[in-house]
């Protein structure tokens, strides 16, 4: 099986200082790959490696079986990523169908927009509050928004910033129930993530970055027995 993605020895520095150092990751079609490490490790950095914020200082990143290392955000969109970054930017003056429809109309064609939109909102759990402005939606509801608005690109690869920031404990898990359901439709993920229990819930496969390198890598299990994990985790705010 060839990797959906694959980075190829990435690294980024700042000014001489590297953010991320030769980092290898490959995440395979169907996979829910998460992304996590203690706060400064490089995680988001590596992400906009993968997303092209900015070019790797060294190494490759392939997509789909294509060199993108160099291409721009809109480019790697036009391949089938789609991104969903921390902050959420939902239209919030508009109602919630309108911002469906928004990112819905240069990818779906005209007449079948309105039972995309539909379908989105169930998936979402959002149909009862179609026609609110979002703006008025609750933190999480205005998350799950945005990953529909991602959806509606029709991606091959969904990557995900740190999905349950700022959510309660309820609203994390049905983010990670929003998630699985995706999955086992078929799409394949990467997902930066602090929260452990969300990684335990949705994950098939965790990579560790500390200090900007690679420093574990496997399943759920075995992340969360490795006592060197959580060594790395002592002493952050995050925790582990
Ligand atoms: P994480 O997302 O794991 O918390 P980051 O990728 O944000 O880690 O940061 C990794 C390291 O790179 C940190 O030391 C951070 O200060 C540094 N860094 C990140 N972005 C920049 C930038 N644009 N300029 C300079 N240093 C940066
Ligand atoms: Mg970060």
């Amino acid at each position: 099986m060839s990797a959906l993605l694959e980075i190829v020895g990435a690294s980024k520095s700042f000014g001489g200082v590297f953010a991320v150092s030769d980092v290898d990751l490959s995440v395979q079609p169907g996979e829910m790959h998460c992304l996590i490490g203690p706060n400064g490790a490089g995680k988001s950095t590596l992400f906009k490696l993968v997303v092209g914020t900015y070019p790797p200082s060294a190494g490759r990143i392939v997509f789909r079986g294509s060199d993108i290392t160099r291409a721009k955000p809109f480019a790697r969109v036009g391949r089938g990523m789609s991104i969903k970054m921390q902050a959420p930017s939902v239209f919030k003056a508009l109602p919630v169908r309108q911002n469906l429809h928004i990112a819905l109309q240069d990818h779906v064609a005209r007449h079948a927009i309105g039972a995309e939109e539909d379908r989105l909102l169930d998936i979402l759990g959002l149909t009862d509050d179609a026609d609110r402005p979002a703006g008025l939606l609750s933190h999480g509801q205005q998350q799950w928004l945005e990953i529909g608005m991602a959806l509606a690109l029709r991606p091959v690869l969904l990557l995900l910033d740190e999905p349950t920031a700022g959510l309660s404990p309820e609203e994390t898990f049905r983010t990670g129930e929003l998630v699985r359901r995706l999955n086992a439709e078929g799409m394949t993920m990467l997902i930066v993530e602090h929260d452990m229990a969300f990684v335990r819930q949705i994950a098939t496969g965790v990579t560790v970055l500390h200090l900007g390198k690679v420093f574990a890598r496997g399943s759920i299990d075995e992340i969360v027995a490795d006592e060197r994990v959580a060594e790395i985790y002592l002493g952050t705010p995050h925790g582990a």
